[in-house]
């Protein structure tokens, strides 16, 4: 190590170092407490869930649900977008569903998300923009329900609800799910959204099982999703 340039190895007490020392604690207690689990876990590769969720780091999938290495497969990208053009996410969700035969796929979404904080106050962060911009078109397209809403801390709330349920229903209309569930495959997509504040997750009540049409689901569920938001907090739907 000694004649290492590498920046990031002079310095042992930086610290990176301590995010190699937590490994190491981590995987010899883990190994202690469930022996053989890291062989086991390295022969196969069997998660039931995949999970959609933000690159925020407030949010760990693991961690939120309890669950150990090997349990969940993970796609984070900034505000939990699902897009057709978006090779990474769908070439994630097509491994997970034809080869990892994942049965559940959960888009979280999560109160205080920055990136849709900054969609609904048409703040500019850069290259990010052009991200962001799919879920200002979340906004565009229920901005009635959303500027209903007079307590903007609120509103903004609603709007990652409302991203989650369009990301839901974006993950529906793939031609990898359509495909999977016309051939019978045992496959739900499911809507939560993440309290910062809390640690909990809220589930929003979706659970789609089946081949759907597109406006149909989403009408549903963002009609079913605002019907329960007035019973909890006592307004008109
Ligand atoms: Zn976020």
């Amino acid at each position: 190590m000694s004649d290492c340039q590498d920046p990031c190895h002079q310095h042992p007490e930086s610290s990176l170092r301590r995010l190699l020392d937590n490994n190491r604690e981590w995987a010899e207690r883990l190994a202690a407490e469930q022996p053989g689990f890291f062989p086991r876990l390295a022969a196969q590769h069997n998660p039931e869930y995949l999970w959609i969720g933000c690159s925020d780091s407030r949010v760990p999938a693991n961690e939120i649900c309890g669950l150990l290495p090997g349990e969940i497969f993970v796609h984070r990208n900034i505000a939990n977008i699902v897009l057709q053009s978006d090779l990474n996410c769908v070439s994630v969700i097509q491994f997970a569903v034809e080869v990892l035969k994942i049965k559940h796929i959960i888009v979280t979404g999560h109160y205080g998300c920055l990136g849709v904080h900054a969609a609904l106050e048409e703040k500019r962060v850069g290259l990010a923009d052009h991200w962001i911009a799919h879920v200002r078109a979340v906004f565009s397209r229920h901005e009635d329900l959303l500027m209903a809403e007079p307590v903007r801390a609120e509103r903004e709330r609603l709007l990652c609800e409302l991203n989650v349920i369009e990301q839901v229903v974006n993950v529906c209309r793939l031609p990898v799910m359509q495909d999977a569930w016309n051939r019978g495959q045992e496959l739900t997509v499911h809507g939560w959204v993440y309290g910062l504040q809390d640690g909990k997750l809220r589930d929003l009540g979706l659970c789609v099982g089946e081949r759907r049409r597109t406006d149909a689901l989403r009408r549903e569920a963002v009609t079913a999703w605002m019907a329960q938001r007035a019973q909890e907090t006592g307004a008109p739907s």
